[in-house]
């Protein structure tokens, strides 16, 4: 009987999943497959990846999703022709398989993974993986580094917040977000500006749990189509009585 019930509790006893994340180290993965507040995602293939013209990335070449290429140019020309912006704004990181995110995120002294993750998302939970994903510069710093507060408050990340959406891309991290990953102004995916855009159901799909349970800010809203309601039919009138002047029988 005793074994009995130690087999139920055991069946029974909830079990934390854990991720392996580097030699000697995971963490704990939430109900909805959250490490350290981040989801999971996997690798772009590599023949859906194309290369950024130089021009408009700095540090290493910034490689993305091809489906995402024409919507990541007419951004920067937007921006290129804002007095504003002036082309400040630059691709600084963009797609990184989980391999080079798990050198990333392992490499260095710091002493734990949950310190590590506040500013990097660990290998197999990074939006940057799909492809989808990439971080804007503004260039020339100015003596601005990249930190939140102060690049957000750039002109160029400003027109970022205000234009980005038109041309199907979202700030994952907003400040305060629930999902408990630190604000990344610089930080935005792409999900088409509209869901029949080119390849946008794929990048959608992608998305479609940290959209569901932690909205971006801003975020590409769904296409609301308005119809013009049609003028309302005349009340029926009754006709002035008549004023023939026939006779009456
Ligand atoms: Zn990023």
């Amino acid at each position: 009987m005793l074994h009995r019930i130690v087999a139920l509790v055991l069946v029974l006893a909830p079990t934390v999943a854990e991720a392996q994340l580097c030699e000697g180290q995971s963490a704990a993965i939430s109900a909805d497959g959250r490490a350290f507040g981040h989801l999971p995602y996997g690798d772009a293939p590599e023949s859906e990846l194309v290369t950024l013209p130089s021009e408009y990335s700095v540090g290493n070449p910034c490689v993305v999703r091809a489906d995402m290429l024409p919507d990541l140019l007419r951004l920067f020309a937007a921006a290129q022709g804002d007095p504003s912006v002036m082309g400040q704004l630059r691709a600084l990181s963009c797609q990184r398989s989980i391999a080079r995110q798990r050198s990333v995120f392992c490499r260095g002294e710091i002493s734990s993974a949950a310190d590590r993750a506040i500013s990097v998302a660990p290998p197999g939970y990074s939006e940057h993986s799909t492809g989808y994903a990439l971080d804007f510069a503004v260039r020339p710093a100015n003596g601005c580094p990249d930190a939140e507060a102060c690049m957000a408050a750039t002109p160029a990340a400003r027109w970022l917040r205000l234009n980005a959406p038109r041309f199907g891309f979202e700030q994952s991290f907003p400040g305060g977000n629930k999902q408990h990953v630190k604000w990344e102004p610089w930080h935005w995916r792409w999900v088409g500006a509209s869901g029949n855009a080119r390849g946008a159901a794929k990048a959608r799909f992608v998305f479609a749990r940290a959209r569901r349970l932690y909205p971006a800010d801003p975020g590409v809203v769904p296409l609301v189509v308005k119809f013009s309601a049609p003028p309302p039919l005349p009340t029926p009138v009754a006709p002035p009585p008549s004023r023939s002047k026939k006779k009456r029988r």
